[in-house]
This record gives structure tokens, C-alpha cells and sequence, in this order.
């Protein structure tokens, strides 16, 4: 376009130049001629100056006509260095846009997954649950819900110190997500050293069984705590529900039967199961 618009102009200008030459040598020859034998035709005094004006008058109609081209060839040049900028400027956008995108995908992640252990956070919970029990209900499958608990945790921390007992959560958090690793089982950290488990399709004696898988595995990580009144090592309490679930059972029904039956488990003398029934709430 610049490139273009160069040559246009350069190109007019010469032309202007060679036009106004061709003008002036050939009406002011013609002119001077006519004055010059003004004394022997009776109009030639007359033609010399309408040929004069002529001139004059054409003379300022090109200038007018080449400003006006100039001014048109400014105005595209700079209509597309415009759309060039406005192009720029959209591309632009549109990446801030992707970017954005991105950073609101990262952030709504991480509100639902608990920074220190990776797993679920009660948001991430909420968000999951009601479509995993909707289709048990109409699977009409039984279900299971883990909830456990460190034991003597707060002795711990007052013994190895709060990154320690950290450490103990990560580690507790890995086993829980090596024991969900199918469709529709997750863990959960419901807050501080208490945690959860899901799992559909699984009934009562299945329930038990990883429970107990669980309980066992966090005995072997075998991760010292002398002040313990209950082992020198590392334990977890629990408490199981399972049941196959009616239209109007909520999640939080069983989460109440299985922190119950955890209540339990911590009364009975810890590190152990407890199974609990789940009672739906009568309707007042
Ligand atoms: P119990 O056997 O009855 O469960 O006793 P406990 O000491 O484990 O239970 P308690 O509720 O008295 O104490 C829980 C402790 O868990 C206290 C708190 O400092 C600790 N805790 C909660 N969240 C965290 C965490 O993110 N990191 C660490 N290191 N400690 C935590
Ligand atoms: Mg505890
Ligand atoms: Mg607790």
C-alpha cells in the first residue's frame, strides 16, 4: 500500500508538473501571440485575456484537485495503518481472553481440590456428589462412605511439630488415592485430620473389607508416634455406612451415620471399624 502510494504520488506530480509546462508554454504562447497582434483583429486584445484566465483558472483547479488527491492518499494510508493496529489489537485480545479462560479453568480447580493433599476439599465433594448418588439411585446399587480420623493427631503435632504432622497427611492422602483410582470413587479431605471415602456399587461387606485394607496400610506406613496411647505408631479410626440409597437420602445423612459411627470407633479404643446404620430422618 505505502509502496502503492509513493509511486501514485510520485507519478502525479510529475504529471502535474508536465501538465502545467504543456499549460503554460501553450496558452501563454497562444496569448502572447494574441497581444502581441492585439492591433490587428479586433478580439485578439480579448482572446489573450480569456486565454490568460483560462490558464489561471486551470492552473488553480489542479492544485485543488492535487491537494484533494494528496489528502485521499493520506486518508487511505492511514485508514490501514488503523485496521492493521485494530488487528493487532484483536489478536491481542484474543489471546488475554485464552489466558483468562485458563486462569479462571486453574482457579475453579483449585478451589475444589485441597492444596496440602491433593485431594477433594468438601467444595469438590459437593460438586461431585449429587450426580454420583442420582445415579445409584437409579442404579438402585448400594453405596459406601469411609470417614476416618487420625488418632492422637494433635499429640503428634505436639511431639514432631505441625510440617511433620503435615508430612503424616500427605502420606495418609497418598494411600486414600491409590484406593480410588476408579470411576466414581473419590477421597476427600473434609477438613483438618478427618477424611472421607466414596465408593459406588460397593455394599457392606465390600465396605469392610477396604476399610480394613485402609486401616492396615496406614499401620504400615509404620510412621513413629511414641506419645500415641494407642500404638507407637501412626493410626486412623473409622467409621463405615453403606446402604443402597432411597430417592430422598442426601449426602450429608451419610456423613452423619459415618462420622457416628467413627464416634465409635474413637470410644471403642481407636485404630478400629465400626460399622453404622444409616437412618433416614423422619418427615415432620
Ligand atoms: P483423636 O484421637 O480423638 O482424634 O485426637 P486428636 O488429637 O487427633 O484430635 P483433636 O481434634 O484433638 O486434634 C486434631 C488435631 O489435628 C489438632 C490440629 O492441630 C491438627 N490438625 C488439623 N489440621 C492440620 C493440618 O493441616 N496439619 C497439621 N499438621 N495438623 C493439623
Ligand atoms: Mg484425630
Ligand atoms: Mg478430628
Amino acid at each position: 500500500m505505502a509502496v502503492i502510494s509513493v509511486v501514485t504520488i510520485a507519478v502525479s506530480v510529475v504529471i502535474r508538473q508536465a501538465y502545467l509546462t504543456q499549460l503554460i508554454f501553450s496558452l501563454g504562447t497562444v496569448a502572447c501571440w494574441l497581444a502581441w497582434h492585439a492591433n490587428e483583429r479586433p478580439f485578439n486584445a480579448g482572446f489573450a485575456v480569456l486565454l490568460v484566465g483560462l490558464s489561471m483558472f486551470l492552473i488553480v483547479a489542479s492544485e485543488w484537485m492535487s491537494r484533494a488527491f494528496s489528502e485521499m492518499v493520506e486518508t487511505s494510508l492511514e485508514r490501514a495503518a488503523m485496521s492493521k493496529d485494530l488487528a493487532s489489537l484483536s489478536d491481542s485480545l484474543k489471546t488475554r481472553n485464552l489466558q483468562l479462560q485458563d486462569a479462571r479453568r486453574q482457579l475453579a480447580e483449585q478451589a475444589t481440590i485441597d492444596e496440602m493433599t491433593g485431594l477433594r476439599n468438601r467444595r469438590g465433594v459437593n460438586i461431585i456428589i449429587n450426580d454420583e448418588l442420582a445415579r445409584m439411585k437409579r442404579l438402585q446399587l448400594p453405596i459406601a462412605l469411609i470417614a476416618l480420623d487420625v488418632d492422637h493427631f494433635k499429640t503428634y503435632n505436639d511431639t514432631y511439630g505441625h510440617p511433620a504432622g503435615d508430612l503424616v497427611l500427605q502420606r495418609i492422602s497418598t494411600v486414600m488415592l491409590e484406593m480410588t483410582s476408579r470411576a466414581g470413587e473419590f477421597a476427600a479431605r473434609m477438613g483438618g485430620e478427618e477424611f472421607v471415602i466414596f465408593y459406588p456399587a460397593a455394599n457392606r461387606s465390600t465396605a469392610l473389607e477396604v476399610a480394613e485394607e485402609l486401616r492396615r496400610r496406614i499401620v504400615e506406613l509404620d510412621i513413629p508416634h511414641e506419645k500415641s496411647l494407642t500404638a507407637p505408631h501412626i493410626t486412623i479410626s473409622i467409621g463405615v455406612v453403606s446402604c443402597v440409597p432411597d430417592w430422598e437420602l442426601e449426602f450429608d445423612v451419610l456423613l452423619k451415620a459415618s462420622d457416628d459411627a467413627l464416634y465409635l470407633s474413637k470410644t471403642n479404643g481407636r485404630n478400629r471399624i465400626t460399622f453404622g446404620e444409616v437412618n433416614v430422618p423422619e418427615e415432620s
